[in-house]
């Protein structure tokens, strides 16, 4: 184990205590978010007694430290409760995903501790909502190209670009941006990560993006236009940490994100078991005709496949065997599974399937974008396979 794995045990959860954590998680979805969804849907926006419940459960900072007024959770039990998170509106945990995830791992990992007992508190508590700035028009896919630059000037760095896609921006307090304090060189790529209130002058956040599916949770543009910060803003004081900051807060979310396409196919198999048992043609139940069996069998497999392999990256994950290839392989096969087995929650639907506010045609639109953030499934192809043949020509 090394010793940022080493690290992580200590503070992890017990099993007594997480399992309790684990049912309450399970009974709020099930319960109290399910049967919300509709409204979720047409109202574009999550209820805010939902959010409430969401934060008094502690679920703004579940994978925050507890020193750091979270509940301290490890990969291993944050992807359980992702696979519940998964059961529901994707949005839903969206609202709460950037402080626990992307946004909140570069305080936890890289900043400074003046920086985290500025922030972590109220991250962990919900009354800030960090959102994570990397991708840019241009630097997506590639962020090492990012142009947003950022300059010092005596005390303090100026900050000028534009970010978009830019989960939670509209609702955001804080913005952890990247950006370039020079050109990229065989030294590194010149990128640090800085700390933006989002009530700072010259941050600007453009108008909600209208997305595909997700409804409830938000992105935009935000524009950094001569945006002054403190030098004490910039992440872990260090210039040259931005980029390995982003690549681990990624790696960790990737994980969580393969957990949370298991939670969604879980969902999908459910309804489409429900249907197939109910709906009838001819008389008979549509479940009985093994056409439709075979496509609850193919289901099924890919659940049970995304679970375990979901398991086994977290777990290799914490005890730090593999933080590089298993991530990546969880997400490209877990969304690409979900993918498929929403597509066919849709068929055993029929044209019902294809209806507005049937979970299903939900579903379908919101896995789509799992395979698209935190890195594309081609991405993770280049990376599984970049690691593959790096560690063949290491060993030869
Ligand atoms: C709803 C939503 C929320 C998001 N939230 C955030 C957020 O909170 N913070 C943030 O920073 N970003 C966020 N993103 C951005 C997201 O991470 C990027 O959209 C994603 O990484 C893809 O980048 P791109 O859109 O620039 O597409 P591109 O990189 O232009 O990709 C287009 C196509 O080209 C392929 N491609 C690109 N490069 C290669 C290559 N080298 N080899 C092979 N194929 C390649 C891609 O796989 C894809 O198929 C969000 C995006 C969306 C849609």
């Amino acid at each position: 184990m090394t010793a940022a794995a080493a690290h992580d045990h200590r503070l992890a959860v017990d099993a007594e205590d997480f399992a309790q954590i684990h049912q309450l998680v399970h009974d709020f979805i099930r319960t109290k978010v399910v049967p919300r969804e509709a409204e979720i849907m047409q109202t574009n926006e999550i209820p805010s007694d939902l959010r409430a419940q969401a934060a008094e459960m502690g679920l703004f900072g579940y994978a925050i430290p507890q020193e750091w007024g979270g509940l301290g959770l490890d990969l291993t039990q944050d992807v359980e409760l992702a696979m519940e998170f998964g059961y529901t509106s994707l949005a839903l945990r969206s609202m709460f995903g950037t402080n626990n995830g992307i946004a909140g791992q570069v305080l936890v990992n890289f900043g400074t501790d003046e920086q985290k007992k500025q922030w972590l508190e109220g991250i962990a508590s919900g009354e800030v909502v960090a959102s994570f700035a990397l991708t840019e028009p241009g630097a997506g896919s590639n962020p090492a190209g990012l142009r947003t630059k950022a300059v010092r000037d005596g005390d303090e760095w100026v900050i000028d670009g534009q970010k978009r896609f830019i989960t939670n921006a509209p609702i955001a307090d804080l913005f952890v941006v990247f950006a370039r304090t020079r050109p990229a060189d065989e030294s590194g790529t010149g990128i640090a990560v800085f700390l933006v209130p989002a009530d700072t002058p010259g941050v600007e956040v453009g108008p909600k993006d209208s997305k595909m599916g997700q409804e409830g949770a938000w992105t935009a543009d935000v524009t950094f236009d001569g945006v002054r910060v403190p030098a004490s803003a910039l992440v872990g004081g260090d210039e040259e940490k931005g980029y390995k900051a982003a690549m681990t807060s990624l790696a960790r979310g990737r994980v969580h994100i393969a957990a949370l396409s298991v939670g969604q196919a879980q969902r999908a198999l459910d309804e489409s078991v429900a249907y197939a048992a109910s709906a009838t043609q001819g008389g008979k139940p549509i479940g009985t005709f093994q056409l439709v069996q075979a496509m609850l069998a193919d289901q099924q497999t890919g659940v049970m496949a995304g679970r375990a392999l979901v398991r086994d990256a977290a777990a290799k994950y914490v005890s730090g065997e593999d933080r590089r290839t298993a991530p990546s392989a969880a997400k490209l096969f877990c969304t690409e599974m979900v993918g498929k087995v929403a597509d066919l929650a849709v068929q055993i639907h029929g044209g019902t399937g294809y209806m507005r506010e049937v979970p299903v045609e939900r579903i379908y639109r919101d896995v789509r974008l799992l395979r698209l953030y935190e890195g594309t499934s081609e991405i993770q192809r280049l990376i599984i396979g970049g690691n593959l043949i790096r560690a063949a020509s290491t060993h030869s």
